[in-house]
C-alpha cells in the first residue's frame, strides 16, 4: 500500500496502480490499520479493488520509537533508512543523527548516512566518525552530479525511508533519483511542525529500477518518546557494547559507580558527543513516563 487519504488506498498491483477500498470487516480491527509499506491480500468486486487482509510485517518505523503499547506504524516493512545530512550548508545536526541511528536500530532496521552536498568540503570532521560505528557513508552531489549512482544502486528492490534535516537536499537527490518525481526544492517548510504531536504523513514512490522510496515529513523530529529507557543505549553501538562490562546491569551510564561506560568516555574510547546525545535522548525518554 502506497499511500492512503480519505479512506482511499493506492496499492501497487501486478496490474498497475490501483485505488482500493477496505472491506468493511477489516476496518474495525484497529490492531492492525493497514499502514504505507504493508503487503495487502485484494478482492475484486466489479473491478473494484478492496483491501481484505494485511500481511505479517516485517519490519516498522513506529511513531512511539520501539515501545508496543500506542504504536502507530510511519512505514511497515522498511529495508533501511537513508539519513542525509549536509556536507556543510547546514552543519550537520548531529543529536537530530543520533537520534535517527538510534530509531533504526532499535527498529532493527538498516541505516546508512548520505552525505549530500560534498562537493564543498572534502569530509565533514565530525561525520567521518560515524564509519568507525558501523554506519555506511555514501557521498554525493547532486550539484555535482557525483556518487548518484551508488546511491541508485542501493536503493533497488528494497523499500528506502530517505530522511534528515532540512535543506539538505532531500528533495533534490529524490528528483534526481526518481525521474518525473518534481518535488518542490528549496523550500525551508518544516511542513508539519516538529514536537510530540508532529503528524508524519508518509508516501511510497516507486522507485524506476525496483522497490520503493518512502517520504516521511517530519519523521526527523520524532523523539524516542514512550520508549523503554532501559533499552536507549542499545541504539548506540559503542555504549552497549561497553555497558557489558557496567557494575549494574540496569546502569543509565550517567553517574553511577563503577559505570563501564563513563569509563569508556574518560578514556577516549568514546566520543564525549555521543555519550551527550544519549543522555539527551535518555532525558526525552525518562521524561516522557
Ligand atoms: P530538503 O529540505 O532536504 O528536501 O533539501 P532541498 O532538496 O530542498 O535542497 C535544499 C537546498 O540545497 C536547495 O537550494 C538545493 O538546490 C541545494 N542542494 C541540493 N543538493 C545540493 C548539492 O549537492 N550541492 C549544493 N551545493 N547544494 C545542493
Ligand atoms: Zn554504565
Amino acid at each position: 500500500m502506497l499511500r492512503v487519504a480519505a479512506g482511499i488506498y493506492e496499492v501497487d498491483t501486478a496490474s498497475g496502480l490501483w485505488n482500493a477500498s477496505l472491506r468493511g470487516r477489516i476496518k474495525k480491527r484497529d490492531d492492525r490499520i493497514v499502514s504505507v509499506g504493508d503487503l495487502v491480500e485484494l478482492e475484486w468486486v466489479d473491478d473494484e479493488p478492496r483491501i481484505t487482509q494485511v500481511l505479517p510485517r516485517e519490519s516498522a518505523l513506529t511513531r512511539h520509537g520501539v515501545s508496543k503499547r500506542r504504536e502507530q506504524v510511519i512505514v511497515a516493512n522498511v529495508d533501511q533508512v537513508a539519513i542525509v545530512a549536509a556536507a556543510d550548508q547546514p552543519a550537520p545536526d548531529l543529536l537530530m543523527i543520533d537520534r535517527l541511528i538510534a530509531l533504526s536500530v532499535l527498529s532493527e532496521i538498516e541505516c546508512f548516512l548520505v552525505v549530500n552536498k560534498s562537493e564543498l568540503t572534502d569530509a565533514n570532521p565530525d561525520l567521518e566518525p560515524y564509519k568507525e560505528l558501523g554506519v555506511d557513508l555514501l557521498r554525493t552531489s547532486v550539484k555535482a552530479e557525483t556518487g548518484l549512482e551508488a546511491l541508485a544502486d542501493r536503493l533497488v528492490d528494497r523499500i528506502t525511508v530517505l530522511t534528515g534535516q532540512s535543506g539538505v537536499g532531500k528533495s533534490s537527490l529524490l528528483n534526481a533519483l526518481v525521474p518525473g518525481l518534481d518535488l518542490r526544492v528549496g523550500e525551508i517548510s518544516e511542513r508539519r511542525g516538529r514536537g510530540r504531536h508532529t503528524t508524519v504523513a508518509s508516501a511510497l514512490y516507486r522507485y524506476p529500477g525496483g522497490g520503493y522510496v518512502a517520504d516521511t515529513p517530519g519523521l526527523q523530529y520524532l523523539a524516542l518518546w514512550d520508549m523503554d529507557p532501559a533499552e536507549l543505549g542499545l541504539g548506540f553501538e559503542e555504549i552497549s557494547l561497553a555497558s557489558e562490562a557496567c557494575r549494574f546491569s540496569d546502569c543509565r551510564h550517567r553517574s553511577e559507580p563503577n559505570c563501564a561506560v563513563l569509563e569508556a568516555v574518560a578514556a577516549g574510547e568514546i566520543l564525549p558527543r555521543r555519550h551527550e546525545s544519549y543522555l539527551r535522548l535518555l532525558d526525552e525518554a525518562e521524561g516522557s513516563r
